[in-house]
Formats: structure tokens, C-alpha cells, sequence
């Protein structure tokens, strides 16, 4: 896909979606690290019914640290997972406690040293709490940049690479919370509905399903 159609892409998804936004809720820094790693394998809807529990009881880096494993896995279940969530939250606040003076790191080499931090949620961290640009690559994101033929990488951090060399750097996060957005509404795992999409003339697996059809 050439660089004329990606800019295409990017301008039909900023007219459509013109107001994005992280749709996880959180009032601090930690709060957002914490429901970043909880939205793994979960839709942030889900997120944000457990997060108000979670963060009555547990308030700060020491509270994570020193918390009961069992206490928050009750807590976070339905977000599945549960145990590994539950024991990457405590052990990355003991390397926060531990090894960050208590302060979440602020770049991303280090984030991603945090127990249960990947990029993605590194990306998220640090495009909300810093306004660092970022490609945040999450199922959404994948499904939809290939599908569109943004990329040919199927790998999530290869994808973010790749889309960091084709899209300006300004455009990064909003960019990715927009495939979101679109994922969401319109471009379904199952049955994406090209009929009414605003991509369909320029999408590749659309234009590929047309011509299975002629
Ligand atoms: S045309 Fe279909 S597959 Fe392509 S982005 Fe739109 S809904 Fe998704």
C-alpha cells in the first residue's frame, strides 16, 4: 500500500472518529498502568466495571506491592487471566517500590522491564501520562492494519515498527485509538461490515472479497 493511500486511511478514520480517546478510566498514573495490564485478552467495558473495586482497596505502588495474591484475583476474575494478572500487578509494583524509587518509569526501555509490561501497554502508559507519540498495537489494531493492508507484519511489535516508518509521528496514538474505534463499531472480527465502511474502496481484504464475489 502505497504512502498517498495510507495518508487516505488515516484522513478517512480522523473524519470519521474526529474525538478519540483511552476508553479505560483511571484518575492517576497507576491506576491507567494497572487497567492497561487488566485489559489484556478483556474489553476495557469490562475493565472498567472491576477497576472502581480494585482501586477503593488498593491505592498506591505499596498497597499493589504488599497486597494478597488470592485479595486481587477475587477482585479481577472476570477479566480472566486472573492469576497471571494478579501476580505481574504485585511483582510490578515491587520493581516499582524496589528498583524505581516508588515513581513509574517514564520511557520506554524501562517500562517494559515492569513485570507484565509489554509495549502495548507501555505505548498506552506513556502516549496518556506523557504525551509521548505512540502506535499501540492491541487485537483491534492487529485485525484491522492487516486486514486494510497497512502492513503485511502479523506480529504485533513488527506491525508498530512498520507503521511507525508509514505514519507521521504526530498522528501515532490518536491514530491507534481510531482503529480501535473502527474495530469496534464497524470492522468486526467476525462479519466486519464492508458494506457500510468508509475504507471499502481502498481496503484490500474488501476489494479481495468483491472479486471472489464477480
Ligand atoms: S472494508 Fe471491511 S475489512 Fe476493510 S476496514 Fe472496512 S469493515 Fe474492515
Amino acid at each position: 500500500m502505497n504512502k498517498t493511500i495510507i495518508n487516505k486511511v488515516v484522513e478517512i478514520l480522523e473524519n470519521e472518529y474526529q474525538e478519540v480517546a483511552c476508553t479505560l478510566n483511571y484518575r492517576a498514573p497507576l491506576e491507567l498502568l494497572i487497567s492497561t495490564m487488566l485489559s489484556a485478552q478483556c474489553t476495557d467495558a469490562r475493565v472498567n466495571i472491576v477497576t472502581p473495586m480494585l482501586f477503593s482497596q488498593y491505592k498506591s505502588v505499596n498497597d499493589f506491592a504488599d497486597a494478597d495474591i488470592k485479595a486481587i484475583e477475587e477482585i479481577i476474575r472476570s477479566t480472566g487471566f486472573y492469576h497471571n494478572k494478579a501476580q505481574n500487578m504485585i511483582n510490578c509494583c515491587i520493581q516499582i517500590r524496589d528498583e524505581y524509587n516508588g515513581e513509574i518509569p517514564a520511557v520506554m526501555e524501562e517500562l517494559v522491564k515492569l513485570s507484565g509490561v509489554g509495549r502495548k501497554t507501555a505505548n498506552v502508559y506513556l502516549s496518556e501520562i506523557h504525551h509521548t507519540p505512540g502506535i499501540i498495537v492491541d487485537t483491534h489494531a492487529k485485525r484491522l492494519t492487516n486486514r486494510i493492508g497497512l502492513t503485511k507484519q502479523t506480529e504485533p511489535e513488527k506491525i508498530e515498527r512498520d507503521l511507525m516508518k508509514k505514519i507521521p509521528k504526530e498522528k501515532w496514538s490518536d491514530f491507534s485509538h481510531r482503529l480501535v474505534f473502527h474495530g469496534r463499531a464497524v470492522c468486526h472480527a467476525r462479519n466486519p461490515k464492508c458494506e457500510i465502511c468508509k475504507l471499502n474502496e481502498i481496503c484490500e481484504y474488501n476489494k479481495k472479497n468483491i472479486k471472489k464475489d464477480i
